[in-house]
């Protein structure tokens, strides 16, 4: 078994990231000049890492499929973006946040990483209020917080609902100064197939232009995975459309190993699924848990009732409603995080008190209206409650929301060690494409600190530290591993426009991906996990001869696009499948319907499976090879998780 490395730093927990920066190797500013850096990705993290090596004075080269890096996903982030500024003077601080989130991610994180990452928050504010970012001001100009699940203080900075639109911006705009100047070059509508990997470093990516459908190759000195989470292999999820997990598949088998795949968060708070014909799934923020309050009626009749149309949730009085958050988990009340949430809501709907189709409860702001005034609701969620209305038709100002769980963001992707660098020399990955900081389970409001911490604030530093020993290299796109490369991936296009089967991509994705929310989703059990990895063989066989893609490679050729992620994802569902296998515990998201304690609580085995499951390509046909990364807890003490108290 390989030794997995995370080249944690020595000393106290909290000099460890000062004592690092001390004493790493650094890139002078000539031999900057000299070194390229290719960055996949322009949302949050791949933007903001793109600004600041440009700043620093390195040649970058950044990639992303969509038209404009304004589009990367990152944009739909609509609640906020944590820090342990506190602000509101109510006992925040770094151990806290830190602490936090160790606990939120049911202790499978690693204590280094999230402590550096609690250190960084704060500066992440500070950066962006320099940028301009519009965050939410108190009356006297102070920039305000609210609340997000798993945390007993308000640490969340946000702007409206679209605080991710205003990072972006920011980022966005950091990233622009430098093409300006030169040290950035944007390629938009470009898509990586794969990773060039020379003397056993990457040293370059192959990108299909999705305009004229060229294959392009370029070189660099190291390769910065940027390229997002991989929700949509469900099919259904509150990702943009176009996110997808196929960067990282190609680095996992290209040698760095995929960290925790099974580990997917399910959102509490999405509009239901209403038919058969959806494409994507529309994400409440979770920052609407700080006013609205989460019910089902008590009694089944009135479920029964309300599900026929009989009665509507204004029929049934207080005395019979089942804020069953607030009954279950006292101390926390509404703003459990996600994963508790979430269970709690499919246990109530299970047991036939779901109301709508049955796969929904209410989400209620009657309350808070009449505490607060419609204004202030409005003004806190008012383009929420607008997108509500305008999708299901309702209005949530009138009548509670409908909301149902729903796959929403990946907290595994490729294992990197403490500078963020994959088991692939040279090759990093950052924001929600590596598995870093949220263990199994990530709270709300962290992921746009993650991805900002690492591009803004960490990469920028650690991968120096490998650059200071690449001066030498010679680059040049004309070796002989980029031109097997673009073989490789001509033959791949090739074998999917000629399957020339009845099916379209998108419903043979859509039938997969219920297949896989069923086992692999909010529920799992031994049985079902075994026969759903017999029957990936059978899935891969069926899509390499049913579908059917349209077109040529020569030209615009979305449904292409489309085929390749998807055969992907069946092959990254087939992991995900043997992951959740082989963790016999429930821990944060993964919850084993064997593992569960009397009162239906994740039952964690500490003792053998405190670990991070670090999957290695083995090859075609062959099973992935499991490595172990021991966790040690040095600076907190393990419990269980309770959030009753
Ligand atoms: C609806 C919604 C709301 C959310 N709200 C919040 C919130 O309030 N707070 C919070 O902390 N988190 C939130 N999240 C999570 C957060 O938005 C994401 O985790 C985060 O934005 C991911 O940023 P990223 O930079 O890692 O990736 P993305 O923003 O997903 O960017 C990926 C980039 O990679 C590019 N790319 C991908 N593959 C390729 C390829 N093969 N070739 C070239 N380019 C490629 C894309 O073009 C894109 O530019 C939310 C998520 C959703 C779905």
């Amino acid at each position: 078994m390989v030794n997995l490395n995370a080249k944690i730093p020595d000393g106290p927990l909290a000099k460890k990231w000062a004592s690092y920066k001390s004493s790493q190797r650094l890139v002078n500013p000539a031999n900057k000049r000299k070194i390229d850096i290719i960055v996949v990705g322009t949302g949050l993290a791949g933007s903001s890492a793109s600004a600041t090596l440009g700043e620093l004075g390195f040649n970058v080269k950044t990639f992303c499929f969509q038209d404009s890096p304004r589009r990367a996903h990152s944009i739909a982030a609509q609640g906020g973006i944590n820090a342990a500024k506190n602000y509101q003077n109510d006992g925040d601080s770094i151990e806290r946040l830190f602490y936090d989130t160790i606990k939120g991610g049911d202790f499978r994180s690693r204590e280094a990483n999230v402590y550096r990452l609690a250190e960084v928050s704060n500066n992440i504010i500070d950066q962006c209020v320099a940028q301009g970012v519009p965050f939410a001001r108190e009356y006297g100009g102070s920039l305000t917080n609210r609340s997000f699940g798993g945390a007993q203080v308000s640490r969340t900075f946000y702007a409206r609902g679209q605080t991710g639109q205003q990072l972006l911006l920011g980022a966005y705009g950091a990233m622009m100064r430098q093409v300006e100047l030169g040290k950035v070059k944007l390629y938009p509508r470009h898509e990586m197939l794969d990773i060039v990997v020379v003397d056993g470093k990457a040293r370059g990516i192959i990108c299909r232009n999705l305009v004229s459908g060229k294959i392009e190759k370029f070189a660099a000195h190291a390769v910065v995975i940027a390229s997002g989470g991989y929700g949509n292999v469900f099919y259904l999820s509150t990702n943009a459309a176009g996110s997808n997990g196929s960067a990282i598949w190609q680095a996992y088998k290209k040698g760095a190993f995929f960290a925790n795949p099974s580990f997917v968060q399910i959102h509490p708070t999405c509009i239901p699924v209403h038919g058969d014909h959806q494409s994507k799934l529309t994400l409440m923020s979770e920052s609407l848990r700080n006013d609205g309050r989460i019910w089902v009626p008590a009694k089944k009749e009135d479920a029964e009732a309300i599900r026929n149309g009989r009665l509507s949730a204004l029929d049934i009085p207080e005395s019979d409603r089942d804020y069953y958050l607030e009954r279950r988990y006292p101390a926390f009340g509404n703003l459990v995080p996600r994963d508790v949430a979430s269970r709690a809501a499919k246990e109530r709907c299970d047991a036939g008190y779901g109301v709508g189709t049955g796969h929904a409860v209410y989400l209620d702001f009657t309350e808070a209206i009449r505490r607060l005034g419609k204004e202030a609701i409005k003004e806190k969620y008012g383009n929420l409650f607008q997108m509500y209305e305008k999708i299901v038709d309702d209005d949530p100002y009138e009548h509670p929301m409908m909301i149902y769980p729903a796959i929403h963001y990946a907290m595994g992707g490729l294992w990197v060690d403490y500078e963020l660098m994959t088991t692939l020399p040279g090759l990093y990955a950052i924001g929600e494409a590596n598995f870093s900081d949220h263990g199994a389970n990530r709270l709300g409001a962290s992921a746009l600190m993650q991805g900002l911490a690492d591009g803004y604030f960490i990469l920028p530093y650690t991968i120096q530290n490998y650059l200071a020993g690449e001066l030498q290299v010679k680059l040049s796109t004309e070796l002989p591993e980029f031109q097997e490369a673009v073989n490789g991936i001509n033959n791949h296009i090739e074998r999917l426009l000629n399957i020339k089967g009845d099916e379209t991509v998108s419903r043979f994705h859509r039938r997969f991906g219920i297949k896989l929310w069923d086992t692999v989703g909010m529920s799992r059990n031994k049985e079902d996990l075994q026969i759903i990895i017999e029957e990936f063989k059978t899935i891969k066989e069926e899509f390499w001869s049913k579908i059917r893609v349209p077109g040529t490679s020569g030209e615009l050729n979305p449904e292409l696009e489309k085929a390749g992620r998807v055969a992907d994802y069946i092959e990254l569902g087939d992991l995900m499948a043997r992951d959740s296998l082989q963790r016999e515990e429930s821990c944060g998201v993964h919850f084993r319907e064997e593992y569960q304690t009397s009162e239906h609580e994740a039952l964690r085995n500490d003792e053998e499976f405190m670990y991070v499951a670090a999957w290695e390509y083995a090859g075609e046909h062959k099973n992935p090879v499991l490595h172990k990364e021991m966790l040690k807890y040095e600076n907190i003490k393990i419990e269980s998780r309770n959030y009753k108290k």
